[in-house]
Order: structure tokens, then C-alpha cells, then sequence
């Protein structure tokens, strides 16, 4: 029989990037996290290789053609044309500009801990494009970068942070920045409003 991990012991990967680190923006970006009621439970800062980044982004075999045809995508959707009609194509430009980006300064790792947390985590960090990111979002509401300018300009968007795309890629990122022992179980208080089924330790 295989018994299904409780959603509440979830865990995601979060990069602050190192426009993030230079924006002062730590702190903020954290509590971001914290205050939906996630565990950190790992973190620290370190400035990536390029290798690390290539490594890193190319985990997921089909990121490069899902993130090609994002990008055709968002560029139909707008009535402009996009870069290339390639999506393995376009991912290669980006990668190159995905190492410069990443290894220009400190980043901050994190692992967050919690229900549904990689969903949770890509929706408090928003979309990849700030310019069309929901407000409300750190990637939305702290930076002001696009496709077009980005595109422009020859580099990566700008956009605060990485956070993990789906449950499956978590793992495999998180053991690529974090060795086991540098993760902490623990238990937090918060942790008993949160998820104790009866609530029933709040009278006395
Ligand atoms: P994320 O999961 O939202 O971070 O987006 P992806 O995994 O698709 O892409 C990784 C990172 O590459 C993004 O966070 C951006 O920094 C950058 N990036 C992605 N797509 C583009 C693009 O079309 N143009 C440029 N200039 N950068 C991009
Ligand atoms: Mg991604």
C-alpha cells in the first residue's frame, strides 16, 4: 500500500534573485511568504555558477520547449511577433541570458514548507512577465520589467524571483541547492490554527 503524503508537508524551491538581493528586497520578499503561513526551513545565500543555473533550469527535459512556446505564445496573444518561430530556439537565447543574470550577483535560496506550497508560492510571486503579472504579486507589484524591453535589451526578465513550476520539479530543485542536511523539521505554532483538525486547544 503507498501512503499519500499529508498536502501540509509540501515543499517548494524559492530564489531571490540577484536583482532581488541588490533591490533590497530580502525582507520583504519573505515575509511575502511567511505571512500566508509557510515554514521556511531552509536558507541561504550564495552566488551560483553557471553551471549550477544551466543545471537548474534544465531539470524538467521539457522546459526548454514549454517555456519556447510561452513565449510564442504570449507574443500571439499581444498581435506581436515573436522572437523566432523555434521554441528550442528562443529557450537557447534565454538560457544564455538566464546565466548572466544569475551569476551577477548574491542570490538567497530558500525551501518553503506547507499546504499546496508550490501553488501557493507561484501565486503569491505572480506570473513571469511583471508587465502583465497580477498586482498583488511580488513579481507584480516591486518590478516593472517586460518581454519587449527584456527582448530589447538582449537579457532575462527581470523578475525578483524563482519560484518552483510544479510539485513534480520540487524535489529535483531542491536537492540540486540544498544537500538533506541543511533542511530542518520543525514544528511552528502557527502550524496548529493552520492545520489541527478540531481547533480544539484554544479554550482553556
Ligand atoms: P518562471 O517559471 O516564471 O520563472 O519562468 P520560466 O521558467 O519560463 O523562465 C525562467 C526565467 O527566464 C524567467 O523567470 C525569466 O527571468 C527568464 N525568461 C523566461 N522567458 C523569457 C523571455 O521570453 N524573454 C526573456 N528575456 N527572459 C525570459
Ligand atoms: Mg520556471
Amino acid at each position: 500500500m503507498t501512503t499519500k503524503t499529508h498536502p501540509r508537508k509540501e515543499r517548494t524551491l524559492v530564489i531571490v534573485k540577484p536583482d532581488g538581493v541588490q533591490r533590497s528586497l530580502v525582507g520583504e520578499i519573505i515575509s511575502r511568504y511567511e505571512r500566508v503561513g509557510l515554514k521556511l526551513v531552509a536558507m541561504k545565500m550564495l552566488v551560483p555558477t553557471k553551471e549550477m543555473v544551466e543545471q537548474h533550469y534544465t531539470l524538467d527535459p521539457e522546459w526548454r520547449r514549454i517555456t519556447g512556446e510561452k513565449r510564442i505564445k504570449n507574443a500571439r496573444d499581444k498581435g506581436q511577433k515573436p522572437p523566432s518561430e523555434d521554441p528550442l530556439e528562443i529557450t537557447a537565447a534565454i538560457l544564455v541570458h538566464l546565466k548572466n543574470y544569475m551569476t551577477s550577483g548574491p542570490v538567497v535560496a530558500m525551501v518553503w514548507e506547507g499546504a499546496h506550497a508550490v501553488s501557493i508560492v507561484r501565486k503569491i510571486t505572480g506570473g513571469t512577465e511583471p508587465l502583465s503579472t497580477d498586482v498583488g504579486t511580488i513579481r507584480g507589484d516591486y518590478v516593472l520589467d517586460s518581454y519587449t524591453m527584456s527582448d530589447t535589451d538582449g537579457r532575462a526578465i527581470r523578475n525578483l524571483v524563482h519560484a518552483t513550476g510544479t510539485p513534480a520539479e520540487s524535489e529535483k530543485e531542491i536537492k540540486h541547492w540544498f544537500s538533506e542536511n541543511e533542511l530542518t523539521n520543525y514544528t511552528i505554532v502557527q502550524e496548529k490554527i493552520l492545520y489541527d483538525v478540531n481547533l480544539d486547544g484554544i479554550f482553556e
